[in-house]
């Protein structure tokens, strides 16, 4: 059963001022739910279109995209989504920031405070839900991040190099992090990353998008034992 379709996707950027850019064509690809797929490839392949394409944010052009057998014509609550940084509102504590997206889409604050605090532990935050983002480092700011993107659990995560502002180490510990949250959580995943190594050891299967137009060069199978 997938819980993201991609069919026959094409995007053309039409600015007013330049000539049209054909972003992506021939876009085909389907993720089962709770699979943890990565997108990689060189600058201007088209990673960025293709999350903000599932996320509602922007539309396509042509072709069909679903998200948990829904089209997707908008933002939708079905969707968390994680940054490149991490965007905490620093007047608010990290609690309240994880329950931003509670508050947002009108859900019940109280039945979701439990759920907030949970993620907060399974990421190594307890302790700080009081505390202001700038008492964070980086990484600490980042799993927050990662809490709001699933308090409301959403069917699909999408991140876009969520990692991509932390250092090299933080990084990599970041990425054990990251599999260990989606080993608990069961989520699905899609991962832009330019990183194949990371794409490859974070993923079950890893598309490999071509630059202007991007299209999809080709589509990896990580065979692994998951510890
Ligand atoms: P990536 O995330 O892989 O770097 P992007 O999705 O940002 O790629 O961009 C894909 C292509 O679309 C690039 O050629 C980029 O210049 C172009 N593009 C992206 N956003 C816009 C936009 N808003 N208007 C015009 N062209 C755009
Ligand atoms: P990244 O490579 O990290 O995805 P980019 O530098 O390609 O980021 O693009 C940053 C943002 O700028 C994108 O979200 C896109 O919407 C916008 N953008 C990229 N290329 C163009 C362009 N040619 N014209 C207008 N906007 C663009």
């Amino acid at each position: 059963d997938s819980w993201i379709e991609v069919a026959d996707l094409r995007k053309v950027y039409t600015p007013r001022r330049s000539e049209p850019t054909t972003a992506l064509q021939d876009i085909d690809f389907q993720v089962r739910r709770g699979e943890f797929i990565s997108v990689v490839g060189p600058s201007g392949c088209g990673k960025t279109t293709l999350l903000k394409i599932l996320a509602g944010l922007i539309p396509y052009g042509e072709g069909a995209v679903r998200v948990a057998g829904r089209d997707v014509d908008g933002p939708m609550p079905e969707i968390g989504m994680v940054f490149q940084e991490a965007t905490l509102l620093p007047w608010r504590t990290i609690l309240q920031n994880v329950m931003v997206p509670v508050e947002v889409q009108g859900l019940s604050r109280d039945a979701h405070r439990a759920q907030a605090r949970k993620l907060l532990e399974m990421v190594g935050l307890d302790g700080f839900e009081e505390q202001y983002p700038s008492q964070l480092s980086g990484g600490m700011q980042q799993r927050a991040g990662i809490c709001r993107a699933l308090v409301h659990d959403p069917a699909v995560l999408l991140m876009d190099e969520p990692f991509g502002a932390l250092d090299a180490m933080t990084r990599e510990y970041m990425n054990v992090e990251l599999l260990r949250i989606w080993q608990q959580s069961g989520q699905t995943i899609v991962l832009v990353t330019h990183s194949i190594p990371e794409a490859v050891f974070l993923s079950d299967r890893v598309i490999v998008l071509t630059p202007r137009p991007g299209r999809i060069a080709e589509v990896i199978d990580i065979e692994m034992d998951r510890p």
